[in-house]
């Protein structure tokens, strides 16, 4: 489905709602399941709003809420925020994938507020998405909206469409990594930074 497309579905709202409503509602028949028994009654209202809370991510603009966070500092350190908690749900099965994200980036005279790394992550997790395509839209969009001498993303998460479908070994987390710039180019850089985000289990 294209971005307009997609815009223009949530913008009609409620309407959009009602259609994921019944659409969910013809699931629960397809299963052999009685949609209007009373455990089941509001469930389609349920599914359709929860469905569109963990996409809500395609109807946000991610300059706008970058654009006024940005900051000129001479500090040029390492700046890493870790452990950010993300839940997103996979593009193949529509199944959550979850896990924690480290971000890290190197300034070039200019600094992002803290709490933007968090919410751009959570931008990008509330779409349909690949663990892959995740960790380089997070790195991609700071190092072009920033500007920075780098940036370096790892995301290690647990896919349920493999857990709860037995494809896979039992938690095994996939861990996904995106380094740009200096990160990718000086060795040190991405060890000082693999050593501050040394992981534990999910
Ligand atoms: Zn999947």
């Amino acid at each position: 489905m294209s971005r307009i497309k997609n815009i223009r579905a949530r913008e009609d709202g409620g309407a959009g709602l009602a259609r994921i409503e019944s659409r969910v509602r013809g699931i629960l028949s397809d299963l052999g399941e009685d949609p209007r028994r009373e455990g089941l009654r509001a469930t389609p209202h349920r599914v359709a709003k929860s469905l569109r809370d963990l996409t809500s991510g395609y109807g946000v603009d991610v300059d706008v809420m970058i654009n006024n966070a940005l900051f000129t500092e001479s500090y040029d350190e390492m700046v890493i925020v870790r452990d950010i908690a993300f839940y997103s749900l996979c593009e193949h099965h529509m199944l959550p994938f979850f896990g924690r994200a480290h971000v890290a980036y190197l300034p070039n005279k200019r600094i992002i507020g803290l709490s933007k790394i968090p919410k751009l992550v959570e931008i990008f997790s509330r779409r349909l998405q690949v663990q892959e395509r995740l960790t380089l839209q997070i790195a991609s969009t700071l190092m072009d909206k920033l500007k920075p001498r780098g940036v370096g993303v790892i995301l290690e998460a647990r896919h349920l469409c493999m857990e709860m479908r037995g494809a896979e070994s039992q938690h095994s987390p996939t861990t996904t990594s995106c380094m740009l710039g200096v990160f990718q180019k000086d060795s040190r850089t991405r060890k000082e930074f693999l050593e501050l985000v040394k992981t534990r289990p999910i």
